[in-house]
């Protein structure tokens, strides 16, 4: 442009508008063209319906510029990204007012209408660009300010979190050490009135009459059943606080069974019930584990099923399972458990029902401590129940024996 003087560009400008003018309808339909092949392909804020309207405000603003000499090339680039269209489009938009000029104006034309058309769409670059870091700037602004609030937020939810949680386990670690203390408080006199009822029974103090030898072994039955209630206790309470130790011994698994079976055999008798055992011989002769507790888990199942059955039988099962695994199961022919009560049987203190509980009695620990106690041995145990039909209880515990 420096070689020309001012009255010739004018002439220039006007020749470039009139031509624009002319053709509006073939530019206006190239400018929508460009814009709906780059719409697609270039992330754009612009929908089809705003095609048209782009095309024809960028003839007015490009008449606006050769006649009335306006710099408004950077306010347009300005408008053409709050728009939303993508570099891709205002650099094909540029492209096409190019094109048409070479088709439209005489050869010696070309060279001085490419340089007014140039300093034009540098212009609206400049706009584009100037735009797009503002965008930018502020969407970053944006974020950081939205992040900090969440940071903060979660500061404070995280630290109130942990003071909660805090104060849980103080409360838990209080429960557990009250618990044991009052077990074991408690456990301590009983064991002295059960001592003093079982002289009682054998006649220390003088021969009793049948009322008095029924009233004292009352007495001890009801004295047996709080001593194993306060047992649970402090198990639970041992297990809660991470002081379960597991003892690895050598054992039979076998005999640990048969034993079991036998210790139970009475309260299955109490009620005419026939306790089956069923010992496969797959069962290697020693094992290694902790077998006090071992017979705990089994005794706990084998109780159950005697407890919650009236008619029908219980059954214990062992059997070795491949190489690595045995497994203890407990079958019966009672009340059963519903498959919505199934899901919370192995929690600490809960019940199937309200009126079970009450007619059975127990605190709703035993099965808890079957499942803290499996779970620490790396095993696991599982429930199947039908109402009506009767459970069937399946451990399965890792297999160590003293070979290995
Ligand atoms: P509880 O001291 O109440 O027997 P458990 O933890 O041993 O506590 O058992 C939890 C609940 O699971 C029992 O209250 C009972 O409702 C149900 N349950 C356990 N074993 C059996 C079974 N063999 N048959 C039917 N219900 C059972």
């Amino acid at each position: 442009m420096a070689n020309i003087d001012s009255t010739q560009t004018n002439l220039l400008q006007r020749l470039l508008a009139r031509q624009v003018e002319a053709n509006r309808a073939e530019l206006e339909n190239s400018y929508r063209r460009v814009l709906q092949e780059t719409l697609f392909t270039n992330r754009s804020d612009v929908r089809p319906s705003m095609l048209p309207g782009i095309g024809i405000q960028e003839i007015d603003t490009l008449i606006d510029f050769l006649l009335l000499h306006l710099p408004s090339g950077v306010g347009h680039g300005i408008h053409l990204c709050q728009t939303g269209l993508g570099e891709q489009a205002v650099l094909s938009l540029g492209q096409v007012t190019r094109q048409f000029f070479l088709t439209h104006l005489e050869n010696e034309q070309i060279a001085p209408a490419l340089n007014v058309i140039d300093a034009y769409q540098n212009q609206i670059l400049q706009g584009f660009i100037q735009c797009r870091e503002r965008t930018i700037l502020n969407e970053q602004e944006r974020i950081r300010g939205a992040l900090e609030r969440i940071i903060s937020r979660v500061t404070v939810e995280i630290k109130e979190v942990q003071a909660l949680a805090q104060k849980a386990t103080e409360a838990n670690e209080f429960k557990s050490r009250f618990i044991a203390r009052i077990s074991h408080e408690l456990r301590t006199p009983l064991g002295s009135l059960m001592g003093m009822a079982e002289m009682l029974q054998e006649d220390v103090y003088g021969p009793l009459t049948p009322g008095q030898k029924d009233i004292t072994q009352r007495i001890l039955t009801n004295s047996q059943a709080l001593v194993h209630i306060f047992d649970e206790l402090l198990d639970q309470s041992q297990i809660e606080s991470g002081q379960l130790r597991l003892r690895d011994e050598i054992f039979s698994p076998a005999e640990l069974v048969r034993q079991v079976h036998s210790n139970c055999l009475a309260l299955a008798l109490q009620k005419t019930l026939p306790l089956h055992l069923k010992i496969d011989q797959n069962l290697p002769r020693s094992a290694i584990g902790d077998r006090r507790r071992i017979d705990q888990i089994l005794t706990n199942l084998v109780v159950n099923g005697i407890k919650y059955t009236e008619t029908g039988s219980v059954s214990i099962q062992a059997r070795k399972i491949g190489s690595q695994r045995w497994m203890l199961q407990v079958t019966d022919t009672g009340i059963g458990i519903s498959k919505e009560n199934q899901a919370y049987i192995f929690e600490p203190f809960r019940q199937a029902d309200e009126t079970i509980s009450r007619k059975y009695g127990g605190v709703g620990l035993g099965l808890a401590i079957v499942k803290q106690l499996v779970t620490a041995m790396d095993g696991t145990v599982n429930c199947e129940s039908e109402i009506g039909r009767g459970s069937t209880f399946t451990v399965i515990l890792p297999l160590r024996t003293a070979e290995q």
